[in-house]
Parts: structure tokens; C-alpha cells; sequence
């Protein structure tokens, strides 16, 4: 699937500091192998890829590339450890397409430069893949460039 990017989403890659080629991957290992949060009511799909310190998530749909986001924070796991009670008051608007099933709003545990706190993700009940938001990266953002003030 070859992926239309506006020039609007190509200045947002740069600013991310992420290459084009690497969005095009990680949407084709997410079309292959269905590991991707699809809309509940649309055709939008989020995938993600991980470098040594970014992940990167690509929210795309069948034609076009619609947004894009990363953050520098790791995610460890689900806060309190595994998932134990699915409670499916919380679930969210997506699905993973590869379990299909209704991906849950629950907290996760991020780390970064040794400040580990918990935040809001998209998991998946049966792969326990984690996601994160798009608005929840911009607060990571701003957790990331307060750590590293804090550290310069
Ligand atoms: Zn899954």
C-alpha cells in the first residue's frame, strides 16, 4: 500500500524528526501482520514503530497519511501489572484488528530519563499491545522537554 503524504504531514514528519520511508514500514508491517488499532466507526487505522528512543505512530486512512506523532518516553507496561479484571466500561473507540478486539483506556507506566509515572494508553485486552493517543503524546511532549531542562 503505497501512502499519499500532504505536504502539511511531511513538514510534521521533519518536525518529528521522522523519514517518510519510515512511516511507509511501519504502515506496511501493520497492514501484513494486523497489528494496528482500527476506528470502530471509520476507516482510520493508528500503527506504530519503535526506534531505540522514539516511538512512532502513523494514524492513516485506506489513501492518505491524516496524522502523525511520537514520543521519546518507553512504556513498560500496564500500571499495577497485568491486566487482570477486563472491564469493558472503559473500552475505547478502536479495535486491534489482528485479536478483534476493543482496544481498553487504561494506565500505563512510561519511563523516561529515569522519571517513571503513569499515563493514559490504548491497550489491547488479548495481545496487551499498547497505544498511545494522539493527545496523549502531546502531553508526553511536554513531559519530555521538562525532564530534559530538569537534567540540562
Ligand atoms: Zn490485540
Amino acid at each position: 500500500m503505497d501512502i499519499k503524504i500532504t505536504e502539511e504531514l511531511d513538514n510534521l514528519l521533519k518536525d518529528n524528526g521522522i523519514k517518510k520511508e519510515e512511516i511507509q514500514e511501519i504502515i506496511d508491517n501493520a497492514e501484513s501482520n494486523g497489528s494496528k488499532l482500527e476506528a470502530i466507526d471509520g476507516d482510520l487505522c493508528i500503527a506504530k514503530g519503535c526506534t531505540d528512543n522514539l516511538t512512532m505512530y502513523a494514524v492513516y486512512s485506506p489513501s492518505e497519511l491524516v496524522d502523525v506523532y511520537a514520543h521519546k518516553m518507553s512504556i513498560l507496561g500496564l500500571t499495577g501489572g497485568e491486566l487482570h479484571d477486563v472491564e469493558y466500561d472503559d473500552s475505547s473507540d478502536w479495535k486491534c484488528v489482528k485479536c478483534d478486539e476493543i482496544a481498553l483506556e487504561r494506565n500505563v507506566d512510561m519511563t523516561y530519563m529515569g522519571v517513571t509515572r503513569p499515563g493514559p494508553g490504548l491497550v489491547c485486552p488479548k495481545c496487551n499491545e499498547f497505544y498511545v493517543s494522539d493527545g496523549v503524546a502531546k502531553t508526553l511532549k511536554t513531559a519530555e522537554s521538562i525532564l530534559e531542562e530538569k537534567r540540562a
